[in-house]
């Protein structure tokens, strides 16, 4: 027998005992909104509580919304035939299946895939490999990241010494989390100057520094700032001339978000190893990747140790990966760039009342990201009070109110979105 389900009631007072919720206290102090089912671009709450629009694709997964014939039937399929054995000896062909998908679609160049269960673990892998690929060449000093600041590279311990050092609580860490070098964050268009101070931190680094991390194009939750892609190519060059390996995290912005598959492509730039997540499963499962070029790979090969020595308990999970493969092909089945630049109209259109307005800062929209910057701290709570309001549900944080709504998501419910981010941005 079932157990009985729980009243909304007793689920809440459970939730707040005993569950952590992202960057929580415990015992929890918000309310969080119970969701019963989700479907399309709408999230059903319990109690009758009706439905919101998801402005937020679960954090940039969701991006075919949810309850998705074609993903549902992609995870049934693989769940009758194995959800998971494990990957040490042993291979399958979802695995190799979305390997192939991601070297067909990522920048040329990038030829292996090692997959992870989470972005900060893939974000992970690939500071092992890039460290690793300088220790088997005899140069273990070039044990050192630069990255710039205002990025978020996830929260376990290497991507954490990467996140930006105001906003990722690296004072609370401070003489515990590895010490990397930053440079400024990179203002939104190009400057020459900004190039300079670039190549100057990569020139005089480079001797104890492995790889430059960095996301391309749009920092997310580090700040949601955007920045030229010509940026990318400076990075490209110096790392080149100065012997640094370059990484993108791509966890954000991959798989169509920008208006690109992925944001190196605004900028033609191939890195030497690529980090996938978020939107890789269509926000089914949780599912990453790091790509690498066959000189990282054969580096790596050349050492006295010559295995990448990682392996998850869960890699290459085929429940997982025959979602990624479905959800990629659903993607690259359609006409992906027009629904985003749809989106992006639709977002331009629908902020552009808050340009200017009093305690507004900033107001920018790329592909299906909107973004609005307050010039205070946001009051979350009644700021997501005014969102649901709307019939809409958004994450506001610090000084941002932003959206990156499901592809699916119609003009209707675009605009309802922006209502939504407007009555947040006034409420906050
Ligand atoms: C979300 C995110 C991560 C971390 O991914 P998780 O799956 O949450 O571990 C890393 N980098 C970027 C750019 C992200 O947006």
């Amino acid at each position: 027998m079932p157990e009985p389900a729980l009243s909304t009631h007793e689920l809440l007072d459970l939730d707040r005992r005993h569950v952590w919720h992202p960057y929580g206290p415990m015992p929890g102090r918000q309310e969080p909104l119970v969701v019963e089912s989700a479907s399309g671009v709408r999230l059903r709450l319990a109690d009758g509580g009706g439905e919101l629009v998801d402005g937020m694709s679960s954090w940039w997964s969701a991006i075919h919304g949810y309850n998705h014939p074609v993903l549902n039937d992609a995870a049934r399929g693989q769940l009758d035939r194995m959800s998971h054995v494990m990957f040490g000896g042993l291979t399958h062909e979802p695995a190799v299946r979305l390997a192939k998908h991601l070297v067909d679609m990522s920048p040329e160049g990038l030829e292996h895939v090692f997959l992870a269960d989470s972005g900060s673990v893939s974000v992970e892998v690939a500071v092992k490999m890039c460290l690793q690929y300088w220790r088997s060449l005899g140069r273990p000093e070039k044990h050192k990241l630069l990255t710039w600041r205002g990025g978020y590279h996830g929260d376990t311990w290497q991507p954490m010494s990467v996140c930006d050092p105001e906003g990722g609580m690296h004072e609370l860490w401070s003489g515990a989390l590895p010490r990397q070098v930053f440079a400024e964050a990179p203002p939104a268009a190009y400057e020459e100057s900004y190039a300079e101070h670039l190549r100057d931190a990569i020139a005089r680094h480079a001797h104890e520094v492995a790889a430059v991390i960095v996301e391309p194009v749009v920092q997310g939750a580090g700040g949601m700032r955007f920045h030229s892609p010509a940026y990318l190519r400076v990075l490209r060059e110096a790392c080149d001339a100065h012997g640094v390996l370059l990484v993108f995290d791509e966890i954000a912005t991959g798989f169509g978000r920008t208006g690109e598959l992925f944001a190196a492509g605004h900028a033609g730039v191939t890195p030497d190893v690529m980090c996938v997540g978020k939107a890789l499963t269509g926000g089914y499962l949780t599912l990453a990747a790091t790509l690498c070029t066959e000189r990282v790979a054969h580096g790596i090969s050349r050492g006295e140790v010559p295995v990448l020595a990682h392996g998850p308990t869960f890699m290459g999970n085929p429940l997982a990966a025959a979602v990624a493969c479905a959800s990629i092909e659903l993607l690259l089945g359609q006409d992906w760039r027009t629904e985003v630049k749809r989106i992006e109209g639709g977002l331009s259109d629908g902020l552009a009342g808050l340009s200017g307005a009093p305690g507004v800062r900033d107001v920018r929209v790329l592909g299906a990201i909107g973004v609005v910057q307050l010039d205070h701290e946001i009051d979350m709570a009644a700021a997501t009070r005014a969102a649901v309001a709307e019939g809409v549900w958004l994450r506001p944080f610090r000084d941002l109110v932003y959206t990156m709504p499901p592809f699916i998501t119609n003009d209707a419910d675009v605009a309802r979105i922006c209502r939504a981010v407007t009555a947040a941005a006034k409420a906050g």
